[in-house]
């Protein structure tokens, strides 16, 4: 039987209005100042409150669309418990915020702590870590020259202060919101201990940006962990989480549209990394470093804008054939790793 494809039941909501796509769960979204232009937000009606999932980036402009919501669609019940999926600026940034207007923080204990860590960690400029790790990418040298003079994007740019003490949620446990029982279940690659939400009453599933339809998440190697393999843990979360994966699920993911077509998607998520990774082996019949991977991995052209993450994208991948054991690893004199595939 052919698997059946993606379906998406609703349309987005507008800015400060919502969508109610379940029982008792509404689906809001909230700008970004990118290319990607929204992070879906999603309120759980929980006994008297609300518990929210993800709260967007900090800005004067999501505080006044919170406000708005709260009034509007929220109705004035307060948020009693703030549900994070995973570290990222876009999912974490107002935690902080609705922690000091009395809400409960739930996520797991790797996302905390990065979050925790990386908004104490002011750098007015990059660390020569970061550097060195660009430069072992093969980024450009005048744009190297022109990211070492300027200010890089700090966290606290975009997220509010973390509060001391959260509720950890792990892998196997169990979270009661409302009327519904979540079966917690933790992903990897995009970001370390991202939290699946899984009801046991009727198939909803929060899925952040683990489980998402249209766009592939970014995998990612930074300074913080130069020899990561994000890949490896993407590629085993999409195959382990498949196994409880089915037609009926109706996913809340945290961009783009709440969907069906769960065991679809994951196997799509899975073969569009294998594609990449055939791509590159070939690319790799000649060494070269990550920032020269471009074109064998990526459709389209790579802007200025889009650069940074193409960069530790493309390293991962490179990254991930060395660790298989399929691809060496030299270092050039001017510090850039060279890649090639072993004859
Ligand atoms: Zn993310």
């Amino acid at each position: 039987m052919a698997p059946a494809g993606l379906r998406y039941p609703f349309a987005p909501p507008e800015l400060g209005a919502a969508t109610e796509v379940a029982e008792g769960v509404l689906w809001m979204r909230l700008p970004l100042p990118m290319a990607l232009d929204h992070v879906n937000v999603y309120a759980l009606e929980d006994g008297a409150g609300w518990c929210i999932v993800d709260t967007g980036f900090d800005s004067r402009k999501s505080r006044a669309l919170w406000e708005a919501l709260l009034a509007g669609p929220l109705a004035g019940r307060p948020v009693t418990r703030v549900l994070v999926t995973h570290h990222h600026p876009d999912h974490i940034g107002l935690a902080g915020w609705f922690q000091g207007r009395g809400a409960e923080l739930i996520t797991t204990r790797t996302a905390w702590l990065m979050a925790r860590m990386l908004v104490l960690d002011d750098q007015p400029l990059p660390t020569p870590e970061t550097l060195a790790f660009w430069r072992g990418a093969g980024m450009d040298p005048a744009l190297l020259e022109q990211r070492a003079q300027e200010r890089p994007f700090n966290f606290t740019d975009a997220v509010a202060p973390l509060p001391l003490g959260f509720t950890r949620i792990a892998e196997g446990g169990v979270v009661r919101i409302g009327g519904r029982t979540f079966d917690v279940r933790i992903g990897n690659g995009h970001a370390p201990e991202h939290a699946t939400l899984w009801s046991r009453e009727d198939g909803l599933v929060i899925g952040g940006d683990q489980l998402i339809p249209s766009i592939s998440p970014n995998l990612g190697v930074y300074a913080t962990e130069p020899l990561a393999d994000p890949v490896a843990d993407w590629l085993e979360s999409c195959a382990r989480l498949a196994r409880f994966a089915d037609e009926g699920q109706l996913i809340l993911p945290g961009h783009k549209l709440p969907f069906h077509g769960l065991p679809t998607r994951l196997r799509q998520l899975i073969d569009n990394h294998h594609g990449a990774l055939a791509r590159l082996e070939v690319h790799l019949a000649t060494p070269r470093t990550a920032t020269e991977c471009f074109p064998a991995l990526f459709k389209r052209e790579i802007g200025p804008g889009d650069y940074g993450l193409a960069l530790v994208e493309a390293f991962a991948h490179c990254q991930h054939l060395w660790h298989a054991g399929r691809a060496t690893r030299t270092r050039r004199d001017d510090g850039a790793w060279l890649w090639q595939m072993k004859a």
